[in-house]
Order: structure tokens, then C-alpha cells, then sequence
């Protein structure tokens, strides 16, 4: 059997990189050099400067590649990182046509930074086809996908919008952090790059801040490497080795924490105190079937709506076991409240058409065991 053939969480722990070639070590050299010597004056080795290229970072890169089956992937300072240095591929009078329910560091790129470039955008709910095509310019140069949505978590048809996109000429992005490429796999849906925070499920400790992005084909590999070196907000290595050891368990840990979401969405849904759930994994979710012809399952996050605001500070003040924090896709459950986290700087009347109320939380669930998740929920409601 060759490593070609292994499977996902085969390939997490044997690739390529599985040991150092020169040592035998079982884990990948932490390279901190920011220069390489050169040992001929008409050729110059593999490596000149590390934020053009350096062995650890790049052994991340490879690995996130092969995960999603891409032809090249890079690795960035942060999510938003990764996502503003591909909005890079754009110029000064280009259109984006982007979900409405972005990340909203995402939103705060697009309508305060890019716009002061003469890059113009069009948010819509992309679970609507006809108005993804409706948005559509002659300028449009990106479709921008994020799904599962947060915090609401509706899904958006990748490869319909994947159609679209090529019918038009434009490039798909996909945010895949929800889910990860031990999930959903745009590249293979027709997407052109993937983006990521690898803050979250990738490297899944809450200890590093990290984005990837990985691309379809080489072409575009190269205007990213280039924009990559331009940009230069590289990921250290110290952070890129985190990032690689994350990775080593991510099958196991999303195995986990996925079947004890699918446990506290039902639990959610049946208790009385409990408004509204959101998880596509739930039969009655209006994407389910949708979110099972392009992912292997729901992921790990969830939300679920109490009666009002004080029956969401009382669940606060006496949950004991998930983290109240903003982030996710971490060991440990966390337990967010996007009108006062994520969701902030958004006026209340924009919240509220997205459905994210004051009384809304999301909640990425962990390792922990799903029972006492149960219980400690159960308690606090
Ligand atoms: C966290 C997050 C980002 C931004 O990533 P950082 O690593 O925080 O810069 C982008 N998209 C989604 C969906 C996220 O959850």
C-alpha cells in the first residue's frame, strides 16, 4: 500500500514528514534561522531567506496541502492573515459577491479596508443561489464561502456556487476552519483556494494563532507564493511546529467532540428552557441533507437560542465546565455569546436579521466527556 492510498487520519501521522531525513527524528526540525548559507556563487540552494521559504513552515504547508488534496498550501501569521493576503489576488476596481454571515474580521477586511483600495463588495445570504447569482457583476472576481455560517450555521452549496463562480470567471474562496479537510474538502466541490484559521480545530490546543490557505493548481500557487513573500505575514516556526503536532490528532479529536455536539444538539433541542438549536447534524435542519452530500458529518459546533437575556446571563454565571470565551475548536468546550463577542461591533438591527439575538450562544464542543457536558448544561439551565 503506498502512502498515496492511506487514508485521512493515515496521513496525518505518516507522510512525508514523518521523520527527519537526516536524523531519523520523529518530529519536525524546528529551523529558526532566518538566513541559509549559500555554498555556491552561481547557484544558490533551496532556501535563501526565511520569510521567501523555510523548512519547518514549509513542512506544514506540504502537510496541509496533501489534507486537502491541493496543489500547494502556505502558511500565515493568523486566519485573517491567510484570508487578506489571498484577497491580495485582487485589484482596484474588482468585485467580491460574499456571505453575509462572514467571520467578522472578514467583514471588517471587506468593508473597511479593501473598499479603500476600490474593491467593492456585495454581501448575500449564499444559501440562496439565485441571489448569489443576482450579486454577480461583470467585475466579480471572487465568490466568498464560509460554511457551516457562523454563528447561525447554514450551509452554503458549494459546488453550486463553484459553478457559478466559473461560469463567470471568478475565483471561490472557501473559510474551511468549521470544519477542516477531516470534513469538507472544497477543493474537491471546484473551489480555487481553501483558507483557514488553524487557530481553532488544526491546531485544536488554544495555544497558537496560525492561517493557512491552500490552492488548486500551481498557477495560482505561484501568484500566492508571491503575494505570501510581498505581504510577509509568514508564520513563525515555533507556531508552524505547534500547528504540526495539532494536526497529528485531529482525526480522533474531531471524532470525539463531533458525536458529543450530535449528543448536546439533541439534548438542547428536547430541553424546555431551550429556544432554538442550530446544527445541520439535527434531520430537522433545513440543510441537513445538504451539509451530508458535501461533508462527512456537522463538525463540532452548535448554537442554541435561551428565552432572553437574563436567561442567558443566569446559564453564564453557572456553567461550570465549557470556557467563556471567544475562539473554538479547541480540547476544551467553549462557550461564546456572539452579540457581546463575535458579533459586536454589528448594530443590534443587523444582528437580529442574521438571527443572532441576545439570548443566542454558541457552543464548539471538546474532549470533555458528554455526559458531564450534559449535566453541567442541565444544571446551569
Ligand atoms: C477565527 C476565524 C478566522 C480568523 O482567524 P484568526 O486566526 O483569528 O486570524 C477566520 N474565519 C473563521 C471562520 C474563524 O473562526
Amino acid at each position: 500500500m503506498s502512502e498515496h492510498h492511506y487514508s485521512f487520519e493515515t496521513k496525518l501521522l505518516h507522510n512525508q514528514h514523518k521523520f527527519d531525513p537526516v536524523t531519523g527524528g520523529v518530529s519536525v526540525p524546528i529551523q529558526h534561522a532566518s538566513t541559509f548559507h549559500q555554498s555556491n556563487f552561481d547557484t544558490f540552494g533551496k532556501y535563501d531567506y526565511s520569510r521567501s521559504g523555510n523548512p519547518t513552515r514549509e513542512a506544514l504547508e506540504e502537510a496541509i496541502a496533501e489534507l486537502e488534496e491541493g496543489a500547494r498550501g502556505f502558511a500565515f501569521s493568523s486566519g485573517m492573515a491567510a484570508i487578506s493576503t489571498a484577497f491580495l489576488l485582487l485589484s482596484k476596481g474588482d468585485h467580491v459577491v460574499i456571505t453575509e454571515d462572514v467571520y467578522g474580521g472578514t467583514f471588517r477586511m471587506v468593508t473597511e479596508v479593501l473598499v479603500r483600495f476600490g474593491i467593492e463588495h456585495t454581501f448575500v445570504d449564499m444559501t440562496d443561489l439565485q441571489a448569489v447569482e443576482n450579486a454577480i457583476q461583470p467585475n466579480t472576481k471572487v465568490l466568498y464561502v464560509e460554511t457551516p455560517s457562523n454563528p447561525t450555521l447554514k450551509v452554503t452549496d458549494i459546488r453550486a456556487v463553484c459553478e457559478l463562480a466559473k461560469k463567470n470567471d471568478a475565483y471561490t474562496f472557501v473559510d474551511n476552519t468549521f470544519l477542516t479537510p477531516a470534513i469538507q474538502k472544497p477543493l474537491q466541490l471546484g473551489a480555487d483556494i481553501v483558507l483557514h484559521s488553524a487557530t481553532k480545530f488544526l491546531s485544536g490546543h488554544s495555544d497558537v494563532v496560525a492561517g493557512l490557505a491552500v490552492v488548486n493548481n500551481e498557477e495560482l500557487g505561484k501568484k500566492l507564493a508571491f503575494l505570501q513573500n510581498s505581504f510577509g505575514a509568514v508564520l513563525g516556526v515555533q507556531d508552524a511546529w505547534l500547528v504540526l503536532r495539532g494536526l497529528k490528532t485531529l482525526s480522533v479529536r474531531l471524532e470525539k467532540s463531533v458525536d458529543s455536539a450530535n449528543k448536546l444538539a439533541h439534548f438542547l433541542k428536547s430541553h424546555p428552557r431551550v429556544k432554538k438549536v442550530y446544527y445541520p447534524g439535527i434531520e430537522d435542519h433545513p440543510h441537513y441533507h445538504l451539509q451530508l452530500s458535501q461533508a462527512a458529518n456537522a463538525g463540532a459546533v452548535l448554537s442554541f437560542e435561551l428565552e432572553n437575556e437574563e436567561a442567558a446571563r443566569s446559564l453564564v454565571e453557572n456553567v461550570k465546565i465549557p470556557v467563556f470565551a471567544v475562539s473554538l475548536g479547541a480540547v476544551e468546550s467553549i462557550l461564546s455569546y456572539p452579540a457581546k463577542m463575535s458579533h459586536a461591533a454589528m448594530p443590534k438591527e443587523e444582528r437580529e436579521k442574521r438571527g443572532i439575538s441576545d439570548s443566542l450562544f454558541r457552543l464548539s464542543v471538546g474532549l470533555e466527556n458528554a455526559d458531564d457536558l450534559i449535566k453541567d448544561l442541565s444544571a446551569a439551565l
